[in-house]
């Protein structure tokens, strides 16, 4: 009879820990549980049940609750979360954590216990119970002495009923805990996660009768989005509640509830078709046919499908998806975190309506709880999301497509450090499935594959209907400078280029590649940057936003980008009191401000993150520019990705290069992908398309390649010079990062293991630094890191787990290493 289980905490340990169970109510492997750990209660899953008597001599104690009766997490997902524990050097335990839609099914309660020394107080006065003096004030002061009071019986009571019987807020008790007069205990409930909501939907065919401004309002709003919109978003136009229940008196229309699990709203331009509506070409037809040869085969099949911007991918894979559920099975497709935009939410609701469970980012725990269980009950067999949705329990998953693969934000940038894309290419490995990787921009890694034949290449080199790729110039900012002697944003020849688009009445766009009015603000008398308090970052400068019909911005700041901080801006230089400030470097706001100067009846949009915060704000963002109601819009690398927009026939690229000179070896992938992604944007309507790319390195390959439509031969390029370097794809690399909130300490520990694997060989293994991180200091943490390459990913792995132990025995603790095999960002 089993006696003990193992189970996986996410806490950040590389080992399992074992507790008793009642042999006869013994929980499954893949159930969660709650147990106690270090004076709280956490919930773990079980990954072993057996009898052995664990001999480490350790106190064992009982599991506190199963919270089920089966498995949550399929054997499949199980051995899927050991490979990326065992992948990425992750503990087990924070790799189910997020796996699992946890946080929202269990509400956490806060229970507060006198403690000895709190009863020492409570009974001879506070100088006895404590050695310090108190800096509380005496009101404070009473508020403990209520809460002595009230928890002397020795029992645990919740913060909340604490609150009201004494006043004593969250801090007063944690200050207490932090006396020792009190000790926490965390509680963990479970709750429904199922949640209903209001859904305004417009009644067809019906006559309209005259309506107030309002009612059209709502009416417009209403059928621009398909007719469904939640009655909670209707509320952000500024209308009076009272005037969707006149609608809805009137007939127009009805209010429906539904469980909180669609939000699709769907743009879509009137007249453009879905892309499930149109017949293959034969492109797309050859494509599907490599796909659905590998379907009906079965078995692993990994498929790199290279496809140009407008080539009409989705089609292929909403043909393919299709497939699949004609044979009874469930897909899934991954897209990048800004590509679930309600474009695609439109088109998949259009294309298999009931059928589709959305993933995202914007979903509250409660709502991702909720489709979770609902893909998990096979009520959705197509799943569309972003990242962590490769984890989506999917019965019966047949097949797995990973759009715009290059992308970076498929790499989660904290534990565990997994790359979305290749952990669905391992889940369709597991599952024995056929997997599709899509870009017009393959990452090099998956480009390799290709060429080694490890995964079959699938290639569409045409856009639809003939359409031609845009012709791309550059302008060279060397020669505007020397020619204009100033230091202008918008070069002659794109002014001119926008100027005359716009006059034929069609749409560009131009990208900035940086949020904010200035990104430095420097002091022309000490030369330094403003800097941000937490981080070793310069400070961006964004005015206030007088006018915008979208959002109201904070007024004028610096803020950090990095960490949030914000701060007024300064009338003189806080090191040197110089009054002499200078603002460099156009972000997307100053953009904005000058391109209206210059094109005074134009109606400019901005798109990036100050102007794009909800899902609505991206939704409204591209109707407008569908509709026409903007016709040039400006922004961030936002406004590069996947937008299906066929007014636009002109694209401006400026100060995008700087780029180049990041200490990053992927620094030149990276901007062949963004000149590549953002040209792609233009001519993708029955008007062919122009780009304009300024930049000061235009000899530079990654630069002239993506203005010659060169793929092939940048990879080509790209390849030459990493081989020589073992950098990703010929060596495998981990950055190992040592941060502490003092220097010292991270400059010791980062040396320490420096020296470490400076007096050893650790087989296969090189290591460069340490050194300062480029970002040396982050959110008030100073950070210290060192390369790993090496040839085989098993050295690598060794590697990193000798590192650890040395690391354990060494009594660096365990949270001050970051480990990020497949290193994305080595910032
Ligand atoms: P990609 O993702 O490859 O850049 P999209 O999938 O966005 O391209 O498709 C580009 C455009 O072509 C979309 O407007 C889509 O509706 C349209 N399209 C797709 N397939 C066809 C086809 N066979 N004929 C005509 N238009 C198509
Ligand atoms: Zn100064
Ligand atoms: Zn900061």
């Amino acid at each position: 009879m089993p006696l003990f289980v193992d189970v996986a905490l996410p806490v950040p340990l590389e080992r399992a820990f074992t507790y008793s169970v009642n042999g006869a109510d013994a929980p499954a492997v893949g159930a969660r549980v709650l147990v106690p750990f270090s004076g709280q209660r956490l919930m773990g899953v079980v990954i072993r049940v057996h009898s052995v008597q664990p001999t480490d001599g350790f106190e064992i104690k009982p599991v506190q609750q199963v919270l089920d009766d089966a498995a949550l997490l399929p054997d499949e997902l199980m051995k899927l979360a050991e490979w990326i524990a065992q992948y990425y050097v992750a503990p087990l335990g924070e790799v189910l954590r997020g796996m699992l839609p946890l946080n929202a099914e269990i509400r956490r309660t806060l229970l507060y216990r006198i403690a000895e020394q709190g009863r020492r107080v409570l009974y001879e006065g506070a100088a006895k119970g404590s050695s310090r003096r108190s800096k509380l004030t005496p009101e404070d002061q009473n508020k403990e002495y209520a809460v002595l009071n009230a928890l002397e019986s020795g029992g645990a009571v919740k913060l909340t009923s604490l609150r009201s019987s004494t006043g004593a807020n969250k801090a007063l008790l944690e200050g207490m805990v932090k006396k020792r007069w009190l000790t926490r205990e965390v509680e963990a409930d479970e709750r429904d996660a199922r949640r209903l909501e209001k859904i305004a939907v417009l009644v067809d065919d019906v006559r309209l009768p005259k309506l107030n401004d309002n009612q059209m309002k709502i009416m417009v709003e209403l059928s621009a989005v398909g007719g469904r919109l939640r009655v909670q978003d209707l509320r952000s136009f500024g209308v009076p509640q009272s005037t969707l229940a006149t609608l809805v008196k009137r007939g127009l229309v009805r209010v429906e509830e539904a469980t909180e699990s669609f939000h699709l709203g769907g743009v879509h331009a009137p007249g453009k078709k879905h892309a499930h509506e149109h017949a293959l070409n034969e492109t797309q037809t050859e494509a599907l046919a490599g796909i659905a040869a590998a379907m009906s085969e079965g078995g692993f099949k990994p498929h790199l499908l290279y496809g140009i911007t407008g080539s009409g991918k989705t089609a292929v894979y909403f043909a393919a998806m299709r497939r699949m559920l004609d044979a009874g099975k469930a897909s899934l497709l991954l897209v990048p975190e800004i590509g679930l935009t309600p474009a695609m939410a439109g088109q998949m609701h259009a294309a298999f309506s009931d059928e589709v469970a959305l993933l995202h980012s914007q979903l509250s725990p409660d709502e991702r709880a909720e489709q979770w269980h609902r893909i998990r009950r096979g009520e959705a067999r197509i799943v569309v999301g972003t990242r962590s949705a490769v984890f989506a329990p999917v019965p019966a998953l047949g097949l797995i497509i990973v759009d715009e693969e290059h992308d970076g934000s498929y790499k989660q940038e904290e534990t565990p450090r997994y790359n979305g894309r290749d952990v669905a290419v391992m889940r369709a490995k597991l599952l024995g499935i056929p997997v599709v990787l899509g870009s017009a921009t393959p990452s090099l890694e998956s480009w390799n594959n290709a060429q080694n034949g490890r995964y079959a290449l699938l290639k569409m080199e045409q856009r639809v209907m003939d359409r031609p790729l845009p012709a791309v110039e550059l302008v060279d900012m060397r020669a505007e400078f020397a020619q204009t002697g100033a230091e202008n944003i918008f070069s002659r020849r794109l002014i001119e280029e926008t100027q005359a688009t716009l006059d034929r009445g069609e749409q560009a766009i131009i990208l900035l590649n940086r949020r904010g009015y200035s990104y430095v603000v420097m002091c022309r008398a000490c030369g330094d940057k403003i800097e941000c308090e937490n981080c070793a970052i310069a400070m961006t400068f964004h005015k206030p936003v007088v006018d915008s019909d979208l959002h109201a911005e904070p007024g004028e700041r610096l803020e950090c980008h990095y960490c949030g901080y914000r701060r007024t801006v300064p009338k003189t230089c806080p090191k040197c009191q110089s009054e002499h400030l200078y603002y460099m470097g156009a972000g997307s706001q100053q953009g904005e401000e000058r391109l209206q100067e210059i094109f005074p009846a134009a109606r400019i949009g901005r798109m990036d993150r100050d102007t794009v915060r909800g899902r609505g704000d991206m939704e409204r963002l591209l109707q407008r520019l569908h509709s026409g109601e903007i016709n040039l819009l400006v922004g961030t690398q936002m406004i590069a990705k996947g937008h299906d927009i066929h007014g636009v026939t002109t694209v401006g690229v400026v100060g995008c290069d700087h780029a180049l000179g990041m200490p990053d070896f992927r620094a030149a992938e990276r901007v062949f992908q963004l000149l590549t992604q953002v040209s792609g944007r233009a001519g993708r309507g029955d008007l062919p398309g122009k780009v304009l790319v300024q930049s000061y390195h235009p000899d530079h390959y990654a630069v002239r390649m993506a203005a010659e439509h060169d793929y092939l031969g940048f990879a080509r390029r790209e390849m030459q010079f990493r081989r020589p370097f073992f950098y990703p794809p010929f060596g495998v690399l981990a950055n190992v990062l040592v941060q502490s909130q003092e220097l010292n300490e991270a400059l010791a520990w980062s040396g320490q293991l420096g020296r470490w694997f400076a007096g050893r060989t650790v087989q296969g293994v090189r290591v460069l630094g340490p050194a300062a991180a480029p970002v040396a200091r982050l959110k008030r943490i100073y950070r210290f890191h060192l390369l790993l390459k090496a040839q085989r990913r098993s050295d690598l792995q060794a590697g990193l787990r000798a590192m650890l132990q040395h690391a354990e025995a060494q009594g660096i603790p365990r949270k001050a290493l970051v480990v990020d095999v497949d290193a994305i960002s080595l910032m």
